[in-house]
């Protein structure tokens, strides 16, 4: 590609999340916010449905949640905060208005530090804002064509905080990590579910490119309905590449609204700047100015959880785990939960803490990890509870289960939640440790393998392995290897030794 900028482009983007907040409530009514286990249209009232001479009440704890999101954030907040119409007509705002945030938003001026390449990249958040959630619009085609929309206002009104970053964001990597850092922030404040699937957590991204070195901010496009991080990773490749290869044909970017089509693979127009929306804002007279006080902020930063990065570097430092795993176990703060409870039960034959803690780590992002995403579960909805995975290392480590054995019971306490050492025992998948008895199936398996053990007296020494795996298939994996290795080694050499060999 012919670039007419001789350094080549730099990309700017910045980013808006729309996150929707658990809360039991609307943002300013008193229906259900669960909107999506509702049936359409039952979650409704005068407020959120836009009814005139109705009032809006603001919601206390999605106020605390966006007070907790700035904290989290490194953002100023605000002393003072207040909420504004934001006008515009569509079929899916019931009253015409949106209440948002204008000028006065609840957070403002922190920082988001995201981990990339290797390094470390602080991202400006310019501010985190609290307005509700519009109605659902369902688009049909009849099959003799006929075109009509229906709409669901159960979300209408359902608490959304806005987050909005700097332009500091230099590539479509970037801001999928940005994005991928925020919801762990969000998830683990347990504010939102943050699920993109299902519309809990939005991104807009609005997309620039300016001569390398440059510091303007050029033109921008704003993309919008990408709802997954790979959808916002695809969309913003494309996005870039589209303005480089206009600006290098002589072209110009224009200011519009762009949407991300999945199925194909492009952005495409939907609004120009001639049809940009004046928005109006005012006041909004029925909710007065919100006074967030001193002692009731330090409340909500007192009670702040250890945020994932931090939770990270501590639990490579004090368990003495490979940063990267320390990294996936607390990218979600149930799964970090989990292991730390999981390393604090102790049983029987504990192993010292950093042997402990590599065994549960390796066992919750191995297997466990798998048999989650088999049976789509989150670690706190499966039957699996931390004992039971402290239990089963405690099991291999006192040598009552192989590391094979193990597996098996793994899956039964996942299917069943019974605990391991039951299974182990109740089952019989408990090795067997009595040496008589393993004893016996040595001797059986010397006896059926004649061939084996006269390459053994002739030097080969794998042979005894070959011996050791079938002692272990008459047991049916069942022996502990430790006492077959060491009894058939035992056999052979006696055998050795009346052959006057030794
Ligand atoms: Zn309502
Ligand atoms: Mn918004």
């Amino acid at each position: 590609m012919a670039l007419s900028s001789p350094g080549g482009f730099e990309t700017v983007i910045g980013l808006e999340v729309h996150a929707q907040l658990k809360t039991r409530s609307k943002m300013f009514c008193s229906c259900r916010a669960d909107y999506q286990s509702a049936p359409p249209n039952s979650a409704v009232c005068p407020v959120c449905l836009g009814m005139p001479g109705s009032l809006p009440v603001v919601n206390r704890k999605a106020v605390e949640h966006t007070i907790a999101t700035g904290l989290a954030l490194n953002c100023r907040i605000a002393h003072l905060t207040k909420f504004d119409r934001k006008n515009y007509p569509y079929p899916d705002l019931m009253k015409g208005y949106q209440i948002s945030q204008y000028d006065m938003p609840i957070a403002s001026d922190g920082s988001l530090e995201i981990e990339i390449d290797g390094g470390k990249l602080p991202v400006g958040v310019t501010r985190v804002h609290l307005e509700e959630d519009v109605a659902k619009l369902q688009h049909v085609r009849e099959p003799d064509g006929e075109l009509y929309s229906l709409v669901d206002v159960n979300r209408s009104g359902v608490p959304l905080m806005e987050i909005v970053s700097c332009p500091d964001l230099r590539s479509p990597e970037q801001a999928r990590r940005y994005l991928t850092t925020l919801r762990a922030i969000l998830q683990c404040l347990d504010v939102t579910t943050g699920s993109m699937e299902e519309g809990s957590f939005r991104c807009d991204a609005n997309v620039s490119i300016r001569p390398a070195g440059s510091q303007d901010l050029m033109t921008r496009a704003e993309v919008k309905n990408m709802n997954s991080f790979r959808s916002v990773f695809n969309a913003l490749t494309y996005e870039v590449e589209r303005q480089k290869a206009l600006v290098s044909d002589g072209g110009r970017v224009v200011q519009e609204t762009r949407g991300w089509v999945e199925e194909r693979g492009v952005t495409v127009s939907q609004r120009t700047k001639e049809h940009a929306h004046d928005y109006r804002y005012f006041p909004e007279p029925d909710i007065p100015e919100l006074v967030l006080n001193a002692p009731w902020v330090e409340e909500i930063r007192a009670a702040l959880p250890e945020l994932p990065a931090r939770r990270r570097d501590r639990f490579a430092a004090q368990y003495g785990l490979p940063v990267a795993d320390a990294g996936l176990l607390t990218a979600r703060k149930a799964t970090a939960d989990f292991f730390e409870e999981a390393l604090a039960s102790k049983g029987a034959g504990d192993a010292p803490t950093d042997r402990r803690a590599k065994a549960l780590s390796n066992w919750l992002l191995g297997d466990v990890a798998r048999l989650l995403n088999v049976g789509r579960l989150t670690i706190e909805e499966s039957k699996l509870k931390p004992r039971h995975l402290s239990e089963l290392v405690d099991l291999i480590e006192s040598g009552t289960l192989s590391s094979t054995l193990a597996k098996t019971v793994l899956q039964n306490s996942f299917e069943t939640g019974r605990p391991p050492s039951r299974i182990a025992q109740d089952d019989g998948w408990a090795l067997i440790t009595d040496s008589n008895l393993v004893e016996e199936s040595v001797r059986q398996a010397i006896s059926q393998n004649a061939k084996a053990v006269d390459d053994y007296l002739r030097g080969k020494e794998t042979a005894a392995k070959f011996l050791v795996g079938q002692v272990m298939r008459i047991t049916k994996g069942k022996a502990n290897p430790a006492v077959v290795i060491d009894l058939v080694e035992r056999q052979l050499g006696a055998l050795q030794k009346h052959n006057g060999r030794v």
